[in-house]
């Protein structure tokens, strides 16, 4: 699950992350009230922030022509403009895909004199098993290109679960971006700030960028964490009731929210053979058989383990609902479950959705053979796929040229 900005700035609050002051506001008169507080307080200058999922806000530009999703303002006044020209709109940026994402909310936060901006980051390796802090001088900007320009610029440290972010490994991470003095305490706290939060919350990533080292109104400098992704892992949410109530569903799409009312796990694709699967591994190599056929798979759809006559039910409406489908494909290892309670559900779900579309069934396993005889009893049209390869070469011939 992914959040906003301003929800992850909450829960790296609560692990001593320096943040810039400000808050989240949903109307433009409530963006220049807080303005007026946040300027009244000391900040010379406010930024303007689209909250959306989504990166890449600042050289963004919105359907309605206004150009970028993060504004920099001197007084409570362009505040409101600039909040009543985010508020309501859609924010296309490069990871919006060209539908772009409406703005319901605008962060209000003080904009410090910023000096240099560094990327920092916790998130799994998968290749050590272990969480990992990631850090490079090259903030601000497109972090991925850095990577595969200049990947000698990303700064690396392994921890160890059992110990955590040890103060020394957050120094040294530090000296390597070349802070000096009082800083590398100021981000050895940051990144321990970074490392707990990623723990503590079960997040999957934690991501601050830019990670700015700003002028103080002392003429100090300090860090400050400038902008906060947070995702967390679906897996582990049972255990934080308040992280769940963080979730938008506005944010999510409309069919997958469908699918996960039922258990269901639906990745829409943009291919036209739908396909209905249970195990997720299975599912993968439906979708890469489908592939190597020729023909592209519409969704990733694995309905569990032991799906019910409901949940077939519900796929097949999910699945129905995406207008680029041309053909289904069903395939069922009958492991846990029981082939026939599959066919059952099928052929009630084809009876209740009037099901026009070319639909090929392959069932393996458990009770394989009257799961087979209740689809050819059933009067429905539907193809009996012996095999893998057979349902795939059956579903990409009934579409024709794909
Ligand atoms: P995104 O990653 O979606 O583009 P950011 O929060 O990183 O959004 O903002 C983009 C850029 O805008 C930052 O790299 C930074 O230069 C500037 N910026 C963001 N927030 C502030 C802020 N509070 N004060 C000053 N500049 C900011
Ligand atoms: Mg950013």
């Amino acid at each position: 699950m992914n959040i906003h900005e301003y929800q992850a700035r909450q829960l790296l609050a609560q692990y001593g992350v320096a943040m810039p002051a400000g808050d989240v506001c949903d109307t433009p008169e409530q963006a220049r009230q807080l303005a007026n507080q946040l300027l009244a307080g000391g900040e010379n200058l406010l930024a303007v922030k689209s909250q959306i999922q989504a990166g890449g806000r600042g050289k963004g530009t919105f359907k309605s022509g206004f150009q970028g999703g993060v504004k920099v303002c001197r007084t409570a006044d362009e505040v409101f403009v600039n909040a009543k020209a985010m508020l309501g709109n859609v924010l296309v940026t490069k990871q919006t895909g060209p539908e772009g994402r409406q703005v319901n909310r605008v962060l209000v936060v003080g904009a410090p004199s910023i000096q240099k901006e560094f990327y920092a980051a916790v998130l799994l390796d998968r290749s050590t098993s272990r969480p990992v802090l990631m850090a490079s001088a090259a903030g601000g900007v497109d972090i991925e290109e850095v990577a595969a320009r200049t990947p000698e610029r990303i700064i690396k440290e392994s921890i160890d679960p059992a110990l955590g972010l040890m103060p020394y490994q957050a120094r040294k991470v530090a000296s390597r971006l070349e802070l000096r003095g009082d800083l590398i305490g100021q981000a050895a706290k940051l990144l321990q700030g970074l490392y707990r939060t990623w723990w503590e919350c079960d997040a999957s990533l934690v991501e601050i960028n830019p990670l700015c080292l700003i002028l103080t109104r002392e003429h100090k400098l300090a860090l400050l964490a400038v902008d906060a992704k947070v995702s967390l892992d679906d897996n582990a949410l049972y255990r934080h009731p308040a992280i769940q109530g963080m979730r938008d569903l506005a944010e999510e799409a409309a069919l997958e929210i469908e699918a996960s009312k039922y258990s269901l796990n639906y990745i829409k694709l943009d291919g036209n053979i739908a396909c209905l699967v249970n195990g997720a591994g299975l599912a993968m190599a439906t979708m890469d058989i489908i592939q190597h056929f020729g023909g592209r798979p519409a969704n990733f759809l694995d309905v569990g383990g032991g799906a019910t006559k409901e949940q077939v039910a519900a796929a097949f409406r999910i699945i129905l609902q995406d207008p680029n489908v041309k053909a289904i494909l069903v395939n069922i290892f009958g492991g846990i479950m029981d082939c026939d309670v599959i066919a059952t559900g099928i052929v009630a779900a084809v009876k209740e959705t009037g099901l026009k579309l070319p639909l090929v069934v392959r069932l393996e396993g458990n009770n394989v053979e009257s799961g087979n005889l209740t689809l050819a009893q059933s009067g429905l049209t539907i193809v009996r796929g012996d095999s893998m390869a057979d349902a795939a070469l059956k579903v990409v011939g009934s579409i024709g040229s794909p």
